[in-house]
């Protein structure tokens, strides 16, 4: 079977960890992972359906997310056992009031949380498309003739 693969562009000579770190640094601060440029999210908590630059589709199938929710409950829980042990080595406080004020921190967390769990989990996805040479990943880097495209009509 033939697959299209991307042909050797500068975003292509990248190593590893420097497109691991760009496209990481993009999702983190809410951008398009492949351009850097258009807008990840539509509101808070719900992801854009592609990207309004250059057209990278960010949830490609149903269920595409459910990896962040477990990714944002297991650090949540990794947070919440932390406050726990400073409860106990650092208060005297009783189990109702470390409860009455742990939970509320513990779920304004979670909630600050799941966007970059999610954006990291885009991220991670259009990584491992890059990584497979998908002919739809086509990363963009600052400098790359690739990068100066006009946004795709879709
Ligand atoms: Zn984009």
């Amino acid at each position: 079977m033939h697959r299209r693969t991307l042909p050797d562009a500068p975003a292509a000579r990248l190593s590893k960890g420097g497109t691991w770190r760009l496209c990481m640094g993009r999702v983190l601060r809410k951008r398009c992972p492949q351009c850097g440029v258009g807008k990840l999210f539509r509101t808070t908590f719900r992801l854009a359906e592609r990207c309004d630059h250059c057209g990278l589709v960010y949830r490609r199938a149903p269920g595409a997310q459910t990896g962040s929710m477990y990714v944002c409950a297991a650090v949540t829980e990794l947070f919440a056992a932390f406050l726990v042990v400073l409860v106990l080595l650092f208060t005297n406080w009783s189990p109702a009031l470390a409860m009455s004020i742990g939970i509320p921190i513990v779920l304004a967390f979670s909630y600050a949380f799941l966007p970059y769990s999610m954006a990291a989990w885009v991220g991670t996805d259009y990584l491992t498309d890059v990584g497979n040479r998908e002919w739809w990943a086509q990363l963009r880097v600052p400098g790359d003739p690739v990068s100066r495209q006009e946004p795709r009509e879709s």
